[in-house]
């Protein structure tokens, strides 16, 4: 991922310090960070009312949501025999485990319910959703009986051509009384313009008997928002051999929380995680100021809450974000 590496050097030659805290975003910066994203025009300051009711000024950036640098997928094996290659990731008590189609066989052990059937005994196929019209169907909250017992897949080229998702991210941010919870919102966007989302709906999907498979980079496609993040994974993390003298070892910084703190990659360079987060995963350090560091991948929290007011990640492209004056999803 050259683009991290390429803005970081260029801030750091301004004399701005990568990522700090102290200074607000700009049009410039953040065009530069998200230089490999999809954006539909060029960022704009825009007024904005943020969740705590703070009247700002925010960044508005507008994406087409789906990544540029990699092909998205796979998810959803076919047959048993499909091995990771060809299959995606799902979270299993905690954990990344592979959702291939050996994994596919043993769900009724794994989860302890002979109600699983995904696989047809005989031939060994992985039912899945493989028309845009099933996927709709299957990835949400209230799966019709025909498409329970699936894998669910939802591909890039279902979504809407039309489609695209509204940022508005204060330039500074401003404090909030108490933390937001975030386990029904989205949290931020990567510098690659996708979503990082709040917590996938577990319960609600394996209740359905379905399993909504993300790809290796913990992303999955569903029609009203397109493809999005479930885990912050090394996929978002640039390389760390060749600009570790200017992170020092930290956690590559990978996006943007709703409330304009930067969000980094879980762990840092050497491997260790941070010990002295708090609980909305964030903590200071002299070189970045306030930051995040997602959550473990298989976690399904890609950050604990909000220590700061949140803006807007839904409307469109010019209208005017007050993140008092919606409901926090999608
Ligand atoms: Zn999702
Ligand atoms: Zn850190």
């Amino acid at each position: 991922m050259q683009y991290l590496r390429h803005s970081a050097a260029a801030l750091f030659l301004f004399g701005i310090p990568f990522c700090a805290n102290a200074e607000p975003l700009t049009v410039e910066i953040v065009k530069d960070l998200f230089s490999e994203a999809q954006l539909v025009s060029n960022p704009v300051e825009v007024e904005c009312t943020l969740s705590g009711g703070a009247q700002t000024t925010c960044i508005q950036i507008t994406v087409v949501p789906a990544p540029t640098t990699y092909e998205a997928g796979p998810w959803c094996p076919t047959n048993v025999k499909d091995g990771p290659e060809s299959s995606g990731i799902w979270f299993y008590d905690g954990e990344v485990v592979d959702a291939d189609g050996a994994f596919f066989s043993q769900l009724a052990m794994l989860y302890e319910d002979d109600n699983w059937q995904v696989v047809d005994p005989e031939t060994g196929d992985v039912r899945y959703t493989a028309t845009a019209e099933a996927c709709a169907a299957a990835a949400r909250p209230d799966v019709a009986e025909e498409y329970q017992n699936s894998c669910v897949q939802c591909l890039i080229e279902y979504i809407d051509g039309d489609l695209t998702v509204t940022y508005s991210i204060p330039v500074e941010p401003v404090a909030s009384e108490a933390p937001a919870d975030v386990r029904r919102t989205s949290v931020g966007v990567a510098f690659n313009g996708i979503r990082i989302d709040g917590p996938a709906p577990l319960e609600a999907i394996l209740g359905a008997y379905t399993i909504a498979t993300f790809d290796d980079c913990g992303g999955h496609v569903n029609l009203p928002v397109g493809y999005h993040y479930h885990a912050v994974t090394d996929c978002l993390a640039h390389s760390h051999e060749e600009d570790s003298a200017q992170v020092e070892g930290h956690a590559s910084v990978v996006g943007l929380a709703l409330d304009g703190h930067f969000i980094a990659t879980h762990l840092n360079t050497d491997g260790s995680a941070p010990d002295d987060l708090d609980a909305c995963y964030g903590h200071s350090t002299s070189d970045l100021g306030y930051h995040y560091h997602a959550g473990k991948p298989g976690s399904n929290q890609n950050l604990g809450c909000l220590t700061a007011q949140a803006g807007c990640s839904q409307g469109e492209e010019g209208e005017t974000c007050d993140a008092t004056a919606r409901p926090p999803r999608p």
